[in-house]
């Protein structure tokens, strides 16, 4: 008897589980629906520092969690009642773009009216038109397609105060380097900026230098 009483008097809440963050108490809630017991490594090491409102880069392989890292960083930040544009997430293709705005959505839910809009290339602008005259707080999206929209001056990002490059690695593999240059042009300089990338060549290392201000570098190295 007494040594179980001992046994689970000795049960400390473990450091990584996310209700020893200060999050909206709805994202808690949500995060316990989705499954998400305790933080990832990147999320463990990274979600106090965003939290704080450092720049962050992130490196950390594929499937590590990184897309709940900056998501849960986002959505803690945003000011709902605001109903402008106040942080893009850049991704490198369609697919991910779309994975990563699900993922925002669900962590989102219960939320007062959270609009997270997708801006990918591959799909008919018309709808997307549409969508952005009816306003969003979140743009998640391709360089190419937001440097499309914002040269024909759909888009206003002059109220963004986080900018998150996912997979910045292959972004810039794929060419987006001069769409996010421009992309960066037209928003705040006074703004948190969150670099995530499985990899980190020299060519990200310079980006870093010249769109981040003082960021903390957060590597996981995981066996699975
Ligand atoms: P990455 O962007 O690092 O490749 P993802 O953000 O896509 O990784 O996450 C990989 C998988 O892990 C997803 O299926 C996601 O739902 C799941 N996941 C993320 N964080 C947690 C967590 N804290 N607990 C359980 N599952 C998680
Ligand atoms: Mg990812």
């Amino acid at each position: 008897m007494s040594e179980s009483q001992q046994s689970s008097s000795q049960t400390a809440k473990p450091v990584t589980a996310f209700s020893s963050l200060a999050l909206k108490s709805e994202l808690i809630t949500n995060l316990d629906t989705m499954g998400y017991q305790t933080m990832t490594p990147i999320q463990a090491e990274s979600l106090p520092l965003i939290l704080t409102g450092q720049d962050v880069i992130g490196q950390a392989k594929t499937g590590s969690g990184k897309t709940a890292a900056f998501g849960l960083g986002l959505l803690h930040k945003l000011d709902v009642k605001r109903f402008r544009i106040q942080s893009v997430v850049l991704c490198p293709t369609r697919e991910l773009a779309d994975q990563v705005a699900k993922e925002i959505r669900t962590l989102a839910r219960g939320i007062h009216n959270i609009k997270v809009l997708t801006l990918c290339g591959g799909v008919p602008m018309g709808p997307q038109i549409g969508s952005l005259e009816h306003g969003a707080h979140i743009i998640v999206g391709t360089p190419g397609r937001i440097t499309d929209h914002l040269s024909r001056g759909r888009l206003d990002l002059s109220h963004v105060n986080m900018l998150i490059l996912d997979e910045a690695d292959r972004m810039l593999e794929m060419g987006f380097q001069d769409a996010v240059d421009q992309i960066l042009a037209e928003m705040p300089i006074e703004r948190q900026t969150l670099l995530f990338s499985a990899t980190f060549p020299k060519q990200i290392k310079k980006m870093t230098e010249s769109i981040m201000y003082s960021p903390k570098r957060v590597t996981v190295k995981e066996t699975h």
